[in-house]
């Protein structure tokens, strides 16, 4: 705690997932204990911070810091997002990665953990200043990655755009053409269904664990925070299933929508303009819009936190439930506090995680990765039906991790024991390093 004090968002993960170990580490401890397993794992195999300089419009230079942290590559080449957003810092990334590391592991797939960023905010940006910090990046960081070492892909801020210029880069300097990172272009190896696949897998495991307690999807209403990647194709996806979404957000205020959201109207204003929901509210007479924060006050059924971490408050938890809002499945990276996840398991809410519920979108990487290798591209149907299952696999994996050590229906444990254990048998066979 003390070597990482300066690092908040690291310290709650780790001690989130400590918690909920607890079991497995007691039925294991001496083994755990002689190897060191749990302070090598919260310890990243390496940590590579860099300078990243570019030139504005006026001419002028800029510089970003630029990190990716290498979490643990037991079961696979490091694998994980990279953040483009101000907030960005080490421990950031840090948090990020380690979760990574457990949320590959549940995708059943071979992919270990990473993560990487800039405090570099693309928002207001030229796409050529865009184009010349992402050279910059990746002018360095292409010592470090490569399709069998390490494969970074998109996260807040950085998405196809920024995602072409980096491998545009990356093949200019090694001359190299592979797949070295996912969320590409569809034209140079991208694969179909991963700009859904995270909003998608998010309402595949969340129908799953419905179907499971004996509810229908069909008919629901539905919160989304967020109006990014995830919360986009959760919204489509949850609309296909009949449900009803009456919310979104960005960082400046939210929008209820009682009507439902209007997705062609969202998509327009979101990822063609690139503008703010103030302009969805303007063109959409259904819409009230709200400066701030405010989504978790609408009564709902569903709740889907799909914009960043620590955005659903203990206070909103309280909110939902007496709402009587039966399930919570996150498709941010952790949104939801620890009192908030607490205080929502003890009142009886169903809560998944994001290491299991957003899995959909790392695991439609690793189907990019497979696709890259064999030099083939699948139909978006095959990828898409392998995301479903590798969804409903991941909820029945967590479901039986949670059972096999007496907390049944606690799926924050249940993801946290099944995505341990992989990667937990992993080092040991492999040795001490
Ligand atoms: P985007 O950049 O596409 O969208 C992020 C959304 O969240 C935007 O609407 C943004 O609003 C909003 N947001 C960002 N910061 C804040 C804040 N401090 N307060 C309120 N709203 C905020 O990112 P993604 O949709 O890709 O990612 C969203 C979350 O999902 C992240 O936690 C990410 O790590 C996670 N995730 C994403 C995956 C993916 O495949 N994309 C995979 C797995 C997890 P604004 O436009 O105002 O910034």
């Amino acid at each position: 705690k003390e070597k990482n004090a300066s690092e908040p968002e690291f310290l709650q993960a780790v001690e989130e997932v400590l918690e909920t170990l607890r079991p497995v580490i007691e039925a294991n401890e001496e083994k755990y204990k002689k190897e060191a397993l749990l302070e090598r794992l919260v310890e990243p195999d390496r940590q590579i911070k860099f300078r990243v300089p570019w030139i504005d419009d006026k001419g002028q230079v800029q510089v970003n810091t630029g990190y990716r942290v290498q979490f643990n590559n037991a079961i696979g080449p490091y694998k994980g997002g990279l953040r483009l957003h101000p907030s960005v810092n080490i421990g950031i990334i840090k948090f990020l990665g380690f979760e990574q590391t457990l949320k590959n592991s549940l995708t059943g797939l071979p992919i270990g953990g990473g993560k990487g960023g800039s405090d570099f905010d693309p928002k207001g940006k030229s796409d050529r200043e865009v184009m010349a910090f992402c050279q910059s990046f990746i002018t360095e960081l292409y010592k470090y990655i490569g399709a069998d070492v390490d494969v970074p892909a998109g996260d807040i801020g950085t998405g196809a755009r920024e995602i072409g210029y980096m491998y545009g880069q990356y093949k200019r300097i090694t001359g190299r053409y592979e797949g070295v990172l996912t969320g590409k272009g569809l034209t140079f190896g991208g694969s179909l269904a991963r700009t859904e696949a995270t909003g998608y897998g998010l309402l595949y495991i969340t129908r799953e664990l419905m179907k499971c307690h004996g509810m229908d999807i069909k008919d629901k209403v539905c919160c989304v925070s967020g109006s990014g990647n995830v919360a986009i194709y959760a919204t489509e996806k949850a609309q296909q299933m009949g449900a009803k979404v009456v919310t979104v957000s960005d960082s400046t205020g939210w929008v209820y929508d009682p009507e439902g959201i209007d997705l062609a109207l969202l998509k327009e204003v979101k990822e063609v303009k690139r503008a703010r929901l103030t302009e969805y509210a303007a063109a959409r007479p259904s819409a009230q819009y709200h400066e701030g924060r405010g989504v978790w006050q609408i009564k709902c059924d569903i709740a889907l936190p799909c914009a960043t971490q620590n955005e659903l408050l203990l206070e909103d938890a309280k909110q939902l439930v007496a709402n009587g809002c039966t399930a919570v499945c996150e498709g941010a990276n952790m949104p939801t506090t620890l009192e908030a996840t607490k205080y929502l398991q003890d009142n009886g809410v169903l809560f998944i995680c994001g290491k299991a519920s957003n899995a959909g979108g790392v695991a439609t990487s690793a189907l990019e990765m497979s696709q890259n290798s064999e030099r083939m591209s699948w139909t978006f149907e095959e990828v898409d039906a392998k995301l479903e299952q590798i969804m409903i696999n991941i909820y029945h994996n967590i479901d039986d991790a949670a059972k096999r050590y007496g907390m049944e229906g606690n799926y924050v444990a249940g993801a946290n024991i099944a995505g341990f254990e992989k990667v937990a048998n992993a080092m040991i066979a492999q040795g001490i390093f």
